[in-house]
């Protein structure tokens, strides 16, 4: 008996916080334009998806930040250049640039190798969102990687919570 009422209180709660009740969850939607003047690069966007945070005023819930393109990722890692190069050297490794004639996708484009190298860093990260904070480990930041650059391209930041 016990355990049927606590599961009808809880139900009740869920009910009241999707209905208007004071905890109703809040919802915040950014997106976030680049045009890199290289054909690849990595930019530190935690500033913008900090500022994202404080503009929704959201102080517990998740942070979803996903590219909205498939030759660019976004991904979490350290704010190191010598670590971006290392990057660079090893996806031009595993998908090379050049020749263009090697890919099959390469018919009316040359981007097969930044879809490729978007597949391996990711297209999205989710981070958790603590006392209106992005609740980092050590050293995390948030980076764009562009692979097809020289035009306008876009990140989604879309954040939940209370
Ligand atoms: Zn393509």
């Amino acid at each position: 008996m016990i355990f049927q009422h606590n599961t009808k209180c809880a139900t009740i709660e869920k009910f009241r916080r999707v209905s208007g009740g004071k905890n109703l969850m809040k919802s915040y939607r950014k997106e976030l334009w680049f045009n890199t003047k290289k054909r690849r690069e990595y930019i530190n966007i935690t500033p913008q998806v900090e500022q994202a945070l404080q503009e929704s005023g959201i102080k517990e819930g998740l942070v979803l930040c996903n590219a909205m393109h498939i030759t660019a990722s976004v991904f979490i890692n350290d704010d190191e250049s010598g670590l971006h190069h290392d990057f660079e050297v090893w996806l031009e490794k595993l998908a090379p640039e050049k020749p263009y004639s090697q890919y099959q996708h390469n018919g009316f484009e040359d981007n097969a190798d930044a879809h490729l190298k978007r597949s391996v860093m990711g297209r999205e990260v989710v981070v958790a969102v603590t006392d209106g904070k992005l609740d980092f480990g050590p050293w995390e930041q948030i980076f764009y990687g562009e692979f097809d650059g020289k035009r306008r391209k876009r990140v989604l930041v879309k954040i939940i919570g209370e």
